[in-house]
């Protein structure tokens, strides 16, 4: 990635532990695999986790409290709808963006004049493999 921005030390910390976890973590995960590194405090897995979402690269999970990377960073335009499947089994989580939605949904809030910020949509389920193994 020639266009990722700047970070700092404590969010690329907190972004590259994102990026190697198998699946989403709570921020008191996240404090557990960056501890060794020095960071010691939540706030500071907190402080590095808004810088990381306010720039699109990590993304929060409401239903777990938990975050993941961006699978694409750089991909969601301000205001666009983000899916993720999310498996009971195995825990992980596939992001994923439909345009067809998207239109579907801004239908609704152009009709009723509201005005989103942020569109989330969470599947829970199972994933193929763990479909299978039940
Ligand atoms: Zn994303
Ligand atoms: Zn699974």
């Amino acid at each position: 990635m020639t266009d990722q921005p700047r970070l700092t030390r404590n969010q690329s910390l907190v972004f590259n532990t994102l990026g190697k976890a198998e699946g989403p973590l709570s921020a008191y995960g996240i404090l557990d695999e960056v501890r060794a590194a020095g960071i010691r405090a939540p706030l500071q897995v907190y402080r590095a986790l808004d810088r990381l979402m306010a720039l699109g690269l990590v993304h929060r999970l409401e239903s777990l409290n938990a975050f993941v990377a961006c699978c694409r960073p750089h991909h969601h335009a301000e205001g666009a709808m983000i899916a993720f499947a999310i498996c009971e089994g195995c825990g992980q989580v596939s992001e994923f963006s439909d345009a067809e939605v998207a239109r579907r949904l801004s239908r609704w809030t152009t009709a009723h004049a509201f005005h989103p910020t942020k569109t989330t949509i969470e599947i829970r389920g199972h994933c193929r493999a763990c479909a299978t193994a039940a």
